[in-house]
């Protein structure tokens, strides 16, 4: 199995595991880009957002939710904060297993970079 987060998912690579349940895994990210940086999985491999289909609907929504929650928990959602899917080489997606980036913790610009 190639997919590092495939790996991440199956323990066979360590990581610092946020939250786990049937169908997500929530991890810190390895190169943090603002002081809170998590890595929402879904453990099923869909390579980009562009793969997703109909009966993934749920588990986006789940997503989401999932984030909002967090961004709560670590007392972020009333300041302010980012969920970002990057989609291919544009967007400079690197791993190709989506996941959606809840950022937080510092003013961000816009437009991104
Ligand atoms: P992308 O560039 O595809 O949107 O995001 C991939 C993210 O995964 C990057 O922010 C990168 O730092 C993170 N990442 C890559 N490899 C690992 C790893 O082995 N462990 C963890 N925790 N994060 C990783
Ligand atoms: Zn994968």
């Amino acid at each position: 199995m190639s997919c590092i987060f495939c790996r991440i998912i199956a323990g066979e690579i360590p990581a610092k595991i946020i939250h786990k349940d049937d169908e997500l895994i929530v991890i810190e990210d390895i190169n943090p880009v603002a002081p809170l940086h998590l890595l929402l999985i879904p453990k099923k491999h869909i390579a980009t957002v562009l793969d997703l289909s109909e009966s993934d609907d749920k588990l986006v929504g789940r997503i989401y939710r999932l984030a909002a929650d967090l961004a709560r928990k670590y007392g972020v959602a009333e300041n302010g904060f980012r969920i970002v899917a990057n989609t291919n080489a544009d967007a400079g997606q690197t791993v190709f297993h989506i996941h959606f980036h809840l950022l937080a913790g510092r003013a961000m610009g816009w437009p991104p970079g």
